[in-house]
């Protein structure tokens, strides 16, 4: 009998739709059926390298069919799956890999050097090295069963860990995210409530499939219905949108710099994406001008607010949610409860900022190894976030910003988001962070770090004058500096402490 872990989910879907395309990946198309039998084998071969139930089995590779099987293969034998960030520096792994201890690490070729890297290497983890083909690149690894009654039998719970994922640290030191198999199929039924996820779906995995969206939200979901995942290694504008038009992509999951580069890309306008039913997007803010320039070529991005502890799921603003709600994170996601609350525990009333709480059977049961951060964030069932926002009257979440991230000017809160949403309304400005930095008059006033478009000849008076109005005095930078490129993590996400590190001190850079 199968259990309802993960794992099982291969089979399930065998059972119900074998012949149908469940991963496509360049030239290779793989099915239900195939995935199952690989899923099988390589399940096997873990199990002959010694991996058992409750070890981690990390996996370092960009996406990949491959990533997949793995995953599953893991959840069936009731270990626990360990994505690996690919553009970890070498010591960034060796942290991840000293504080999680798998019993196996598996790479892709391309990620040899770092593997060899003295401060991985010295860990002397038992390894796994594979080429990427089509889902058959495992095949070194993976045992055959001797028969259907020789299938792996672990009854696996739906408490039991199925993965711990790093979060991407943007805000200190990554913390491994203990997820359940529960936490992940809540997750993905809210999915399907929530964006309808339907079994004809074709989804484009483009984002990272080692961070919480792609995974969770997309990929995921979408094996749950039956429908076809397009993995695609790497994010390539040029390529996203002619893969959109040619296979019709039904769903599609981008942060804030992907939804830029593909409004940017000369095909954008002329290309017909009409089959984009669902274009998710969430992890960070999105500017306001971005969702109407994708709004005015009649494409709805759904802006979605989430963290790696909630599966990430949270809240959601739904294609019918309506134009007035733009710039809204929406309302909660179907099995999730959410409150905002101010200082002294008491839920703010409309209108009044606080910081977003989360519940339900998508959020965490803590952190791996970490009984101190596991006491410390949560509030009985509530998970605190970290995240500032407002509800307005329709109980729409607004995210203001990290609490974090917050500075005080002159003795008043300013939320650096809300100053980037407004240094994003000129024209010239590509991408915007601002930061807090120490001043001797007003303790600490606002640094805007900027990338012009293009053949812009923006310069600080320009864009400070644009600010003028746009917000109170105390909002408005004190310093622009213009640069070449923002610095974003591994997720694709603008990274807060990097920009601090490079731009933050008193004279600035
Ligand atoms: P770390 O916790 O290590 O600092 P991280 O917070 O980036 O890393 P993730 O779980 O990847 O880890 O990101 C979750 C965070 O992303 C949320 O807590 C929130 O700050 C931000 N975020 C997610 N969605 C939105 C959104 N729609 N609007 C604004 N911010 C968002």
């Amino acid at each position: 009998m199968l259990d309802s872990g993960i794992g099982s989910w291969p089979t399930r879907r065998a059972r119900m739709t074998p012949g149908g395309r469940a991963f496509v990946q360049d030239d290779a198309v793989v099915t239900y059926a195939e995935v199952d039998r690989l899923v099988e084998a390589v399940a096997r071969g873990l199990r002959a390298r010694g991996v058992a139930a409750g070890d981690r089995v990390a996996f370092l590779g960009l996406n990949s069919i491959e990533l997949a099987v793995t995953l599953f293969a893991t959840a069936r034998l009731g270990a626990v799956f360990l994505p690996l960030n690919t553009r970890l520096a070498p010591p960034e792994l060796a942290w991840i890999l000293t504080d999680a201890e798998p019993a196996l690490l598996i790479h892709a070729v391309d990620f040899d050097e770092a593997v060899s890297a003295e401060p991985v290497a010295a860990l002397g983890l038992p390894s796994h090295r594979f080429t990427e083909a089509g889902g058959r690149g495992l095949d070194a690894l993976a045992v055959e069963p001797a028969g259907e009654e020789d299938r792996i039998d672990v009854e696996v719970g739906l408490d039991d860990v199925f993965m711990i994922q790093y979060t991407s640290g943007t805000s200190g030191r990554p913390k491994g995210v203990m997820l359940t198999h529960g936490n992940i199929a809540w997750n993905a039924f809210n999915l399907l409530v929530d964006v309808d996820v339907r079994s004809d779906e074709i989804a484009l995995v483009t984002a990272p499939l080692f961070h919480t969206a792609a995974l969770n939200q997309v990929l995921l979901p979408t094996f749950l219905k039956g429908g076809t995942s397009l993995i695609a290694a790497r994010f390539d504008p040029a390529k996203a949108i002619a893969t959109i038009e040619r296979e019709r992509v039904t769903l599609l999951f981008g942060v804030t710099s992907m939804y830029q580069a593909l409004a940017q890309e000369p095909t954008w306008a002329s290309a017909d994406l009409d089959s984009l039913r669902s274009a998710l997007s969430g992890g960070a803010p999105i500017p306001r001008t971005l969702l109407e320039t994708w709004q005015a070529r009649g494409l709805h991005i759904i802006q979605g607010y989430g963290l790696t502890e909630a599966s990430p799921g949270t809240t959601m603003l739904r294609a019918g949610d309506g134009l007035d709600k733009l710039g809204s994170a929406g309302t909660p996601c179907f099995f999730t409860d959410v409150r905002v609350v101010a200082t002294g525990a008491e839920e703010t009333a409309p209108g009044q900022a606080g910081e977003v709480h989360v519940s339900g059977p998508n959020v965490t049961p803590g952190y791996w190894h970490d009984g101190a951060a596991t006491d410390a964030a949560f509030d009985g069932p509530w998970l605190r976030t970290g995240d500032v926002a407002v509800l307005d009257d329709d109980g729409f979440l607004y995210v203001v910003d990290r609490v974090k991230d917050m500075f005080i000017s002159g003795g008043e809160n300013v939320f650096p988001a809300e100053v980037e949403q407004a240094v994003y309304t000129h024209p010239d400005v590509a991408e915007a962070a601002v930061i807090g930095v120490p001043d001797e008059r007003w303790g600490e006033v606002g640094r805007a770090v900027v990338v012009r478009r293009p053949d812009s000849a923006l310069t600080q008076t320009d864009l400070l004058k644009h600010l003028d109005g746009r917000l109170a005095r105390y909002k408005i930078p004190k310093i622009v500096v213009f640069v070449d490129e923002i610095p974003h993590n591994a997720s694709g996400k603008l990274s807060k402490s990097r920009v601090r590190e490079l731009y933050g001190t008193p004279e600035g850079s």
